[in-house]
């Protein structure tokens, strides 16, 4: 199995595919620091029902994602994992 059919098998089963995953990441308008701890509170009550947040955590991880929350963590808690 490629990596990109390994990406499509998991990402298939994620929770936050359709509309929710907009708040996965910051609006484009910008954010306030309330506004932004809200969003990220939905998208990690998300992740936890999701079936497939282990392969998403280390993919994020592996590809040192900058953006978004995977696998139920921030770009500020993934950073920490990494330890950069
Ligand atoms: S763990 Fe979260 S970000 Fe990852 S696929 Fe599941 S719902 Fe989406």
């Amino acid at each position: 199995m490629s990596g990109g059919d390994a990406f499509r098998e998991w990402h298939g089963r994620a929770a936050c595919r359709g509309p929710q995953m907009v708040v996965f990441y910051p609006p484009d308008t910008g954010e306030q620091r309330d506004e932004r701890r809200w969003r990220e509170a939905q998208a990690k009550a998300i992740c936890e029902q999701c079936a497939v947040v282990g392969r998403c955590l280390e993919f994020a991880v592996a590809r040192r994602e900058t953006h978004g929350i995977w696998g139920g963590t921030s770009e500020t808690e993934r950073r920490v994992l990494i330890g950069r």
